[in-house]
């Protein structure tokens, strides 16, 4: 799907760091954002789809984004790829804290230690290191927006049976986006989490069912269509377009805000 151009370049000579920005949400984010004039830092782990993305960008506007191999997780490559990011763009503007894996799923006591932790590292640690590193170059400049992708998962919604280890770092996300909305509001730097429902990504490639994982699931039965709103899924793009609200200046007075974006899922499981 082609990127909603539109007339705006709300971005206009801004920064974005956007983690997990070779696949799903952030891919779509990324596209739009440089669609309307930011300059992008696609943080992802080494794989081929972060240099399609950073080469499809640099098509639309050359020089416009830098694709750097990081995992968020480890916080000296974390740092490392924030300053390269601020060396090569001079600052940064907005984050999107959006990698995240499903990770191991099944009955808790199968889960191994190593398990739980990989699944908090990627998904909870990655977020506060994308915090940690960018923070001060936004308080430098006054002004900033972070957004850290949640899901209805761990918020709204319990019955995704073997989650229980992504399900905690969701919700651990929303308790830290509002804990560091208002620890950031006096230096004019927002802070909103989203809380997305199915989304056709490639989310899928990174859940690990444990082979107990049957064991714990209670049937149930759904009417049709799980999002009353639309036919399926929601699409990435649909998530894009509200990051970009939040990333802009038309979210000017909002901070420490949940947003639920599913279709209407969650009223209905
Ligand atoms: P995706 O798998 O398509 O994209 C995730 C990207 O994150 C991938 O490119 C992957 O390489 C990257 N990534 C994973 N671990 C990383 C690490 N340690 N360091 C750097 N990059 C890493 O999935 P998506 O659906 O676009 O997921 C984005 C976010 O949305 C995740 O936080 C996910 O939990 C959340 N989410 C997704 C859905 C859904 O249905 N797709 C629903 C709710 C929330």
């Amino acid at each position: 799907m082609s990127p909603d151009t539109g007339t705006k370049q709300r971005f206009a000579g801004r920064t974005a760091i956007i983690t997990g920005a070779g696949s799903g949400i952030g891919r779509a984010t990324a596209i739009q954002m440089a669609s309307e004039g930011a300059n992008i830092a696609l943080f992802d782990l080494v794989n081929d789809r972060t240099s399609v993305v950073e080469r499809k960008l640099n098509r639309m506007r050359e020089g416009c984004a830098l694709a750097v191999d990081v995992d968020t997780s480890d916080p000296s490559r974390m740092e490392d790829a924030v300053r390269r990011t601020v060396e090569h763009f001079g600052g940064v503007d907005i984050v999107f804290a959006n990698a995240g894996i499903n990770g191991s799923i099944g009955p808790i006591e199968e889960l191994s230690i190593e398990d739980w932790q990989r699944t908090l590292s990627v998904n909870l640690t990655g977020t506060f290191l994308s915090l940690k590193y960018t923070i001060p170059h936004m308080k430098k400049k006054g002004k900033g927006s972070i957004i850290i992708t949640s899901s209805i998962n761990g918020n709204r919604r319990f019955a995704s049976f073997g989650f229980s280890p992504y399900s905690t770092t969701k919700a651990g996300q929303v308790a830290f986006a509002k804990m560091a909305a208002l620890e950031l509001a006096k230096f004019k730097v927002r802070v909103n989490v989203i809380s997305p429902g199915a989304i056709s990504t490639n989310i899928d490639e990174s859940t690990e069912p444990n082979e107990e994982l049957e064991s714990i699931i209670i049937p149930m039965e759904f009417p049709e269509g799980q999002q009353p709103l639309a036919d399926g899924p929601g699409k990435p793009e649909d998530v894009a377009k509200l990051v970009c609200f939040l990333a802009s200046d038309e979210s000017s007075h909002i901070t420490g805000a949940q947003i639920v974006i599913d279709g209407a899922e969650s009223l209905l499981t």
